[in-house]
């Protein structure tokens, strides 16, 4: 669909923060496009993860019931497999007493497609997909709008776009290039994520963290009597997720940073070896998976924050304003946040004002989730450095016998489960949906 030429908010980005902000703001009778690079939601890599507290937001939205017809799997704790055997790190049942003592596995084309379909019944609502922002328009110093590309016309060579997307891979040069759209918007709302092209136009710079760890990313099928949800595996020097995805698995098998050419240069047998070992169950599949190493995907991890979240009429949102590392599988229920927190502030403010909104309104923004996100970072840093790296060099001790401390005393003292439970599937400070997005159910009740 062609966008128009001009509305009040341009959200930048359809994943989960820009789906969850166009659907509100334009719940709030705010004229809002929001402009997708892709043409449908099928991406990997992404995590499939919604959180306790996105339900919760679900619930409020009156898509309890649309959500709950997904297909899905609900884990109800978090669990490290070691070698003296398997240690639950989390207990959602426990400290979840509400509607929602889980979190559900969502394939997230399935739940951005259920959002955009509940969007689109809003007149004020617009999705432009295959619609890629390449830089913005000003007028004085304000940013007045973006400029962008339209492949729905030319659709580019096919790619695999999450892993351009997460391995920061721009288009080829030799691709056609469509006639450039101007879109002018009161407000732009950048919510293109970690390799945002906003922030880079807007000449914003984040702070980098830096992460000891990278992780090879590939998939395995998953056959009957598997087991169930996500598995962790952490045996001597070796760390491995995996998530179900009902017929297969994704997989991410974590290395130190810079050691991909050496186990890389290992070759594939030495790869399925240590997959056999870590997880024999898989052994009767390696034999021809991977197919080859090309397709185990090296994906850059990094933690980074901008220091500001807002131009004059530029708001940056989600992993466009701190890119998240996958570590605790948290960064897509941060983004809802950050996008409920915008809507609550800025849609708050464009319901009663016409033009573009001041800057102490849209600095409001980083003010309510600063706290949250530097809170979630410095989880994700210390578990990267304190666990994952050290498990790497062999410092974490997982023989069959000896169980790190800290896993100890949580085996222990089961109750202290509740701490990482509420962590991982609230966050902290949750946010709630304005009232006036809010809807009674549309569908069937559960
Ligand atoms: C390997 C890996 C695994 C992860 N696993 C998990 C997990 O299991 N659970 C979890 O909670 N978090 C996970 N995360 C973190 C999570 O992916 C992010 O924190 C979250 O997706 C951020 O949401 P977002 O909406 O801000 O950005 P994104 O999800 O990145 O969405 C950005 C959107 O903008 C679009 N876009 C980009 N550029 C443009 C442009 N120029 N024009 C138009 N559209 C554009 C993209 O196509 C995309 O749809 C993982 C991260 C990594 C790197």
């Amino acid at each position: 669909m062609a966008a128009p030429e001009r509305t009040r908010v341009a959200v930048v980005g359809g994943g989960p923060a820009g789906m969850f902000l166009g659907l509100l703001l334009a719940r709030g009778g705010i004229d809002t496009v929001v402009l997708e690079k892709h043409p449908n939601f099928l991406r990997d890599f992404r995590g499939d993860t919604v959180h306790a507290s996105t339900l919760g937001l679900l619930d409020e939205l009156g898509l309890g019931s649309a959500f709950a017809a997904l297909p899905q799997r609900r884990v109800d704790s978090v669990e490290i497999q070691l070698d003296a055997g398997t240690v639950r790190l989390a207990d959602f049942g426990r400290a979840l007493p509400g509607l929602h003592p889980y979190v559900a596995f969502v394939p997230q084309w399935d739940f951005l497609e259920m959002l955009a379909d509940a969007a689109e019944h809003e007149p004020h609502f617009t999705l432009v997909r295959s619609a890629e922002v390449v830089g913005l328009t000003r007028d004085g110093g304000r940013v007045a709008g973006v400029r962008w590309r339209d492949y729905a016309v030319a659709e580019p060579a096919a790619v695999e776009p999450a892993v351009a997307e997460l391995a920061g891979v721009k288009r080829s040069a030799a691709e056609p290039e469509p006639a450039e759209h101007v879109l002018a918007a009161d407000l732009v709302v950048a919510c293109d994520g970690r390799w945002s092209t906003v922030r880079e136009a807007a000449a914003l710079v984040p702070r980098e963290f830096g992460s000891p760890v990278d992780i090879w990313w590939f998939r395995l099928p998953r056959h009957e009597g598997d087991p169930d949800g996500g598995v962790g595996r952490l045996s001597g020097h070796e760390f491995m997720i995996m998530i179900d995805r009902g017929d297969t698995w994704q997989c991410g098998y974590l290395l130190a940073k810079g050691a991909d050419a050496a186990l890389r240069g290992e070759g594939l047998d030495a790869f399925r070896a240590k997959l056999a070992r870590l997880q024999p169950w898989l052994a009767d599949r390696l034999d021809t998976w991977p197919k080859t190493l090309d397709d185990v995907k090296l994906l850059d991890i990094r933690v980074e924050r901008l220091e500001e979240w807002h131009r004059d009429g530029l708001l940056l949102i989600g992993d466009a304003a701190h890119p998240m590392s996958p570590v605790g599988g948290v960064g897509i229920n941060l983004a809802i946040q950050d996008a409920v927190a915008a809507a609550q502030l800025v849609g708050q403010w464009m319901r009663h004002h016409p033009g573009p909104v001041p800057a102490d309104v849209l600095s409001g923004v980083r003010r309510r989730r600063l706290r949250p996100t530097a809170l979630v970072q410095a989880f994700q840093r210390a578990a990267a450095r304190g666990v994952v790296s050290r498990a790497l060099k062999g410092q974490v001790a997982t023989s069959r016998t000896a169980v790190p401390l800290p896993l100890r005393v949580l085996t222990r003292f089961p109750i202290l489960q509740s701490i990482p439970a509420r962590f991982i599937a609230i966050g902290p400070r949750p946010e709630h949906t304005p009232s006036w997005a809010r809807r009674l159910e549309r569908m069937a009740p559960r």
